[in-house]
């Protein structure tokens, strides 16, 4: 049921994103559409009240899209923020792009608040896309022991030393595991691990390890259904996660070390804000309450982001 807020109505679950921050959002410029573009999203989260949005981008580094959205809308409030995807076409796994995104913006403040792993350049999802076998040679992987691949030691002690997020990316769950390891004993505090994929073996490790486990509403939506470009012109399948799973995975993690992201922007999609309050009415489906929702859309990632404390 609706209910009506200053003569208009509101959708079910908009009150629990008052306040909240969608860490994942792709509305920078893409191969493929839109559903909407970086300030239209902006907008979107200001209107729907909620503190922050992080934009994601495959291409190149977000901060200064983040930045400009942030200086151009400081009225609404929303906190903008953005941060590298370390894929080939934003400067592959570099440490001088990385040192570079970190200081990137018009002023003090305005660089990269994450720097993450590649998505689609790991071996772990070149293997899924069935990419050729020199193409997965050139991806990441994470060796089960013995030290990181040069630069990655570099680069976490950047990521420790400017306190900004990690975001391990789209390695396998034992990939991931071993990184928040790693990463922890080089001085990184803060962990986001995309987890939809992970079994609760693996969720368990990372949390205890101190990372967040990140679950998003792309995974349990409808754009698992057709095939789509990520990052060329292969057109690929993300296979679904069932609802049920994201709750047992969920339960595990506990919502104190969990994040709730929409991950909409792709064009079959509902723009993020409304994506978010469809996830959310999802998830609170599934036995959690609204405080729990709370933690997991609104806390974890403002305090994760430093949302506001700029
Ligand atoms: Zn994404």
């Amino acid at each position: 049921m609706s209910s009506t807020v200053h003569g208009s109505v509101m959708s079910p679950g908009m009150e629990q994103l008052a306040g909240a921050v969608d860490c994942h959002v792709h509305a920078c410029p893409h191969i493929n559409a839109r559903s909407v573009d970086a300030l239209e999203a902006t907008r979107a989260a200001a209107a729907a009240g909620m503190r922050g949005i992080g934009l994601m981008d495959n291409f190149a580094n977000s901060a200064g899209l983040a930045a400009l959205a942030r200086r151009e809308l400081a009225e609404p409030g929303v906190d903008v923020f953005g941060g590298l995807i370390m894929e080939p076409p934003a400067g592959g796994i570099s440490a001088q792009a990385v040192r570079i995104a970190l200081d990137y913006g018009y002023e003090p403040g305005d660089g990269a608040r994450f720097v993450s792993l590649p998505t689609h350049h790991t071996r772990n999802i070149a293997r899924l896309e069935q990419r050729s076998a020199s193409y997965v040679e050139a991806c990441l992987e994470i060796p089960e022991r013995g030290a990181l691949p040069d630069p990655l030691g570099e680069i976490l002690d950047l990521v420790a030393e400017h306190d900004v997020v990690l975001n391990t990316g789209h390695v396998s769950g034992p990939e991931a595991v071993r990184l928040v390891e790693l990463a922890r004993t080089r001085g990184v505090e803060r962990i986001l691990v995309p987890a939809s994929y992970m079994t609760p073996e693996e969720v368990r490790a990372i949390t205890a390890g101190g990372a967040f486990a990140e679950f998003s509403f792309f995974f349990i939506s409808h754009a698992t259904q057709i095939g789509l470009t990520h990052v060329d012109a292969q057109r690929n399948v993300t296979p679904p996660v069932p609802l049920a799973r994201m709750h047992e995975l969920i339960g595990v993690a506990t919502p104190a070390r969990t994040v709730l992201s929409s991950d909409c922007g792709v064009y079959v999609l509902p723009p993020p804000v409304e994506g978010l309050r469809e996830f959310v009415l999802m998830i609170a489906s599934t036995g959690f309450d609204a405080d729990d929702i709370r933690t997991m859309v609104d806390e974890n990632p403002g305090r994760l982001f430093k949302v506001g404390n700029r």
